[in-house]
């Protein structure tokens, strides 16, 4: 505990390095540069701005190493080697080395923690992310920290407002410090703040339930390691000798609070599960939100079926899904679904979306068995999608009216064609199919497998969105996400009669568990 402490000191102290800070200036775009105009009101829109830039423009992040030789990513990771010179005097005590599965080179990704080096290298993973931009604030007189995670993050904490504020360049977002826990599902244990000025315990601040993070701190008593930070905070001040800051008495008062305190107050960016690295990274850190589903893609017709994962059918592609927003697997009586009943709860493909059916020559039809009650619906249909691919300005759609029945959207020429089914029947307390075709010329609506409207559509181009396709949310707005769950779902690349279906679920789930 006290090694690995110790590391940090050291590498926060770089935060206060004059010449390291304005390096760090001189490549931050002039719009970002300020100069006494940065305050408490100024500030948040500021780090927004930083944030933005950091991530999409400055940093890239790394799983592997690129091989320059091939124009593509190592795939073999091969343990570290030893650092050669020029690597350590950047802090780089780690080394990966990761073999070229295309040209069997050997790269190595040094593990710098000198941040003046990463503004040159500028890629890593969060240790280097967050290291790069902490000094980058600090560059800009903005008071900062860099956080530690045991369970291996890392992150910023950004003084205003008279609190010190969670910051995350990873995930581009600030002010989201249940995000860990709650979003991506991580069971947390140390969290340590550093600065050229402190070291802090700062777990309380990343959690709604401390006796449980209490559990898992077990490298020693807490006792020993309160002495433990107690010494190193006060041998960071004493070596340049500084003042204990004028925010210490505060903190250990919400800190301690945190402890205590029950927070309910989760927000939707904090439900939500990691975005940075590739898929098959967070995957296997298990930091999606929830895990991950296969989905099966039937050899003919381009045809899709969403089903629970212990159902899948011969012949069958599996593409991976992410279950998003505190959405899950779970059983409904004896019938196993998805429950997408949480605000934004959804499941959206993560792999390449196999080619819109929406374009086949031979129609198509979307259809699903849902699991709905009325009031958990609101009253505007296009809240509610079942199945969506659908942006702005085209794609396609099948919502669920409240008061039942269903409507069917479509983009033709760029203008949308809406189908509302007849009836106002409401939602029965058990299974129930919904479904659209569209034949090329007419769209069709069904509830219960009956056919409940249909139109003509006008001629012309069908225009498709190029977002995943969603269970339960639109892509583009996650605001709109119905609150059911469903038994299974399915995207044919043909227009079907009610004959060929979907078939029921096996056991009747009569009410919510
Ligand atoms: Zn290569």
């Amino acid at each position: 505990m006290h090694d690995k402490v110790l590391k940090y000191v050291e590498q926060a102290k770089s935060y206060a390095d004059k010449e390291k800070q304005e390096r760090a200036r001189s490549v931050l775009p002039t719009s970002l540069l300020r100069g006494d105009d940065i305050n408490d009101t100024s500030l948040p829109d500021l780090l927004t701005s930083l944030l933005k830039w950091f991530k999409f423009d400055f940093f890239k992040w790394t799983d592997s190493p690129f091989c320059e030789k091939c124009s593509t990513k190592a795939s073999q990771n091969e343990g570290y080697v030893k650092p050669l010179e020029e690597e350590l005097c950047y802090g780089a005590e780690r080394v990966e080395s990761w073999r070229c599965t295309s040209c069997d080179s050997i790269l190595r990704f040094p593990r710098y923690s000198d941040p003046l080096r990463l503004l040159e290298t500028r890629h890593g993973r969060c240790g280097e992310w967050a290291n790069c931009f902490t000094l980058l604030l600090a560059a800009l007189g903005i008071q900062v920290r860099l956080v530690v995670d045991w369970t291996d993050h890392v992150w910023t904490e950004v003084w205003f407002s008279n609190k010190w504020h969670h910051c995350d360049p990873c995930e581009a977002c600030f002010d989201a410090p249940l995000m860990y826990e709650s979003g991506w599902g991580k069971k947390l244990s140390y969290i340590i703040a550093f600065s050229p000025w402190e070291v802090v315990d700062v777990a309380p601040r990343y959690t709604r339930n401390w006796s449980q993070v209490l559990t898992r701190r077990t490298a020693c008593s807490e006792n020993e390691l309160a002495e433990t930070l107690e010494a190193l905070d006060l041998l960071t001040r004493s070596k340049s000798g500084l003042e204990t800051p004028q925010w210490r008495e505060d903190e250990k008062a919400e800190l301690l609070s945190m402890r205590d305190s029950i927070r309910n107050d989760v927000s939707e960016a904090e439900l939500c599960g990691r975005t940075s690295g590739s898929l098959a990274w967070r995957a296997e850190r298990g930091e999606c939100g929830f895990q991950l589903h296969p989905v099966v893609q039937e050899a003919d017709d381009s045809l899709l079926i969403i089903t629970n994962p212990k159902v899948s059918s011969n012949g069958a592609t599996k593409l991976e899904a992410q279950l998003l927003c505190g959405a899950k697997v779970t059983k409904l009586g004896y019938t196993q679904c998805f429950d997408f009943r949480g605000p934004s709860a959804a499941l959206e493909l993560t792999t390449d979306t196999p080619s819109d059916a929406f374009l086949s020559d031979q129609g198509f039809t979307i259809e699903a068995w849902i699991f709905v009650k009325s009031e958990e619906l609101d009253p505007e249909a296009f809240r509610n999608p079942v199945l969506s691919k659908h942006g702005t300005a085209s794609g396609w759609e099948l919502r669920l009216c409240q008061k039942g029945g269903v409507v069917f959207l479509i983009t033709i020429d760029g203008q949308h064609i809406e189908l509302t089914s007849n009836g106002e029947s409401g939602w029965p307390a058990s299974w129930i199919h919904v479904a659209a075709s569209f034949d090329g010329e007419k769209l069709r609506v069904y509830v219960s497998k009956e056919l409940m409207g249909e139109v003509v559509a006008p001629a012309g181009n069908r225009s498709t969105f190029e977002g995943p396709l969603c269970l339960a949310r639109n892509p583009a707005w996650t605001d709109r996400s119905a609150s059911i769950a469903v038994h299974s779902a399915r995207v044919s690349g043909r227009s079907r009669d009610p004959t060929t279906f979907l078939p029921a679920p096996l056991a009747d789930g009569s009410s919510f568990l």
